[in-house]
């Protein structure tokens, strides 16, 4: 099974790199020539296109930003479905809308190309350990066929369900991550600006029932002033827009969602975009008179 890989930035280039340490064949394609190079010298081919991968491929991944990316390199001119052939898998591995997934793999079906909506959690780090989790919609066979390379990629790959359930479970994903982030920020920033060290804060209480990974590792990181992306700011913005909408196409009501997607909409317009979305903490410090 040959596999291609589109889309090679922070999460993408250390993912195709697992491909290749695993033994599989890899074709790759990116926009940018220094993004492929690091694969190329890891033993990758190189593609001239995203079609060019697909017709040389079993099975083609794509890494890329939001939804009109997927939309591009999957049916966009050069895209996938032009070089394909027919009985491909196409894995998206982004996050975007679930109705979004679901209208490409519509429209990849029509071409003989089935699509799994695989979007992951796990961050730079499951990245590059091989470590992240999996959450597919679409079809059974497809999944097990994709499955040997999913294991190196990942220690769990679910089936969801149909397409676009995987990014449903990404999104609850997004709300568990983003509400988190935003909670660990107003707690540092209650204990700093009530005169108590934060980094004393957050070891107590690692040791209670308000233990997590947000609280051990991006906690640690906000102790660090560490704003390096990781997961940049307007990507998490992106993550609750689309539970957002989804909220308002289903009638629901998500308080604590909503809040965060504020915070990431002002992080955003502040200009700390690019930094990482643990950068919330420098938001809710000014607002608080810093
Ligand atoms: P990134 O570093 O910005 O990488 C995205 C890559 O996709 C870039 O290399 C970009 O190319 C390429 N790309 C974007 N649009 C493209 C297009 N139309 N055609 C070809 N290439 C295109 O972002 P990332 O952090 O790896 O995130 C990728 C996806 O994973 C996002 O959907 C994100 O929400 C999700 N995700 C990220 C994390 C995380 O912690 N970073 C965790 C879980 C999920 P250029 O370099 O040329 O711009």
């Amino acid at each position: 099974m040959k596999l291609g890989f589109v889309g090679l930035g922070i999460m993408g280039r250390p993912m195709a790199l697992n491909l290749i340490k695993g033994g599989f064949e890899v074709c790759v394609w990116a926009r940018r020539a220094e993004s492929m190079a690091p694969l190329l010298e890891a033993g990758a081919q190189a593609g001239a296109s995203a079609a060019d991968v697909a017709a040389r491929c079993d099975v083609v991944f794509s890494m890329v930003a939001d939804a009109a990316d997927v939309e591009q390199v999957a049916l966009g001119a050069a895209g996938v479905a032009e070089g394909a052939r027919p009985g491909l898998i196409f894995v998206d591995m982004s996050t975007i809308a679930p109705a979004a997934a679901q209208s490409i793999a519509t429209r990849l079906a029509e071409r003989g190309i089935t699509m799994l909506d695989a979007p992951v959690s796990g961050g730079e780090v499951g990245a590059i350990n091989g470590a992240l989790t999996i959450m597919v919609g679409g079809d059974a066979a497809a999944f097990a066929r994709v499955q040997p390379a999913f294991a190196c990629l990942g220690k769990a790959a679910t089936l969801i369900g149909a397409s676009g359930a995987g990014q449903v479970a990404k999104a609850c994903n997004q709300i568990l991550t983003g509400v988190g982030v935003m909670a660990v920020a107003e707690a540092f920033n209650f204990a700093r600006k009530s005169g108590v060290d934060a980094a004393r804060v957050r070891e107590a209480l690692l040791g209670g029932f308000a233990y997590s990974r947000i609280l051990e590792n991006h906690g640690q990181r906000m102790l660090d002033r560490n704003f390096k992306p990781g997961f940049k700011a307007w990507m998490h913005q992106k993550d609750m827009n689309i539970v957002m909408q989804e909220a308002h196409r289903l009638g629901l009501m998500l308080p604590s969602s909503a809040a965060t997607a504020q915070l990431f909409n002002a992080l955003v317009g502040s200009g700390m975009g690019e930094e990482d979305s643990i950068a919330a903490l420098k938001l809710l410090e000014q607002l608080s008179g810093e």
